[in-house]
């Protein structure tokens, strides 16, 4: 199902402060053709479901891009099974994703892809070794590939 926003409408909403947003709201004009559920996580910083997700559950071999910027951020083999219903790994692909603003109160901070600035996910101490960290990463914000390789699976291959 989508759901189709109407972006004057909510900053005419803010502006005569018939809606109070708990933080300051970021639009971001060159975004709006994004998919609401993609900008909301992207631009809005908002987890999704748990165990909703297309990659928490996801085990093939490859690289997971930002799927704004198709920036590699995790390769499959730093994933792992959390339980959180999250996609979950214990480590990022070099100078790929930055740390944002830290919530100590809930022991996470928040992350985005260093190329396009999107949110992508949080990070928090709580992962298994050799790192001990757990990042958990919105499926909406990664694309997955499939490098080619001696891959006999042929019918898994990318799009
Ligand atoms: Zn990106």
């Amino acid at each position: 199902m989508k759901i189709k926003f109407q972006f004057s409408k909510i900053i005419e909403a803010i502006n005569r402060n018939l809606i109070k947003p708990k933080q300051k709201i970021e639009i971001r004009l060159d975004r709006l053709s994004m998919d609401p559920h993609r900008y909301w996580i992207a631009v809005a910083k908002g987890m999704e479901r748990p165990f909703t997700g297309e990659f928490w559950n996801h085990d093939q071999q490859g690289v997971y891009q930002c799927f704004h910027c198709q920036n590699t951020l995790f390769q499959s083999d730093y994933k792992y099974q959390s339980q959180t219903g999250y996609a979950s790994f214990f480590k990022h692909h070099k100078n790929s994703v930055k740390t944002i603003e830290t919530k100590e109160k809930y022991r996470y901070s928040a992350l985005q892809c260093m190329n396009c600035q999107s949110y992508i996910g949080q990070i928090s101490k709580d992962g298994p070794p050799p790192t001990f960290l757990r990042y958990s990463i919105n499926s909406s914000a990664l694309k997955f590939y499939q490098p080619k390789k001696n891959q006999t699976n042929l019918n898994q291959s990318q799009k």
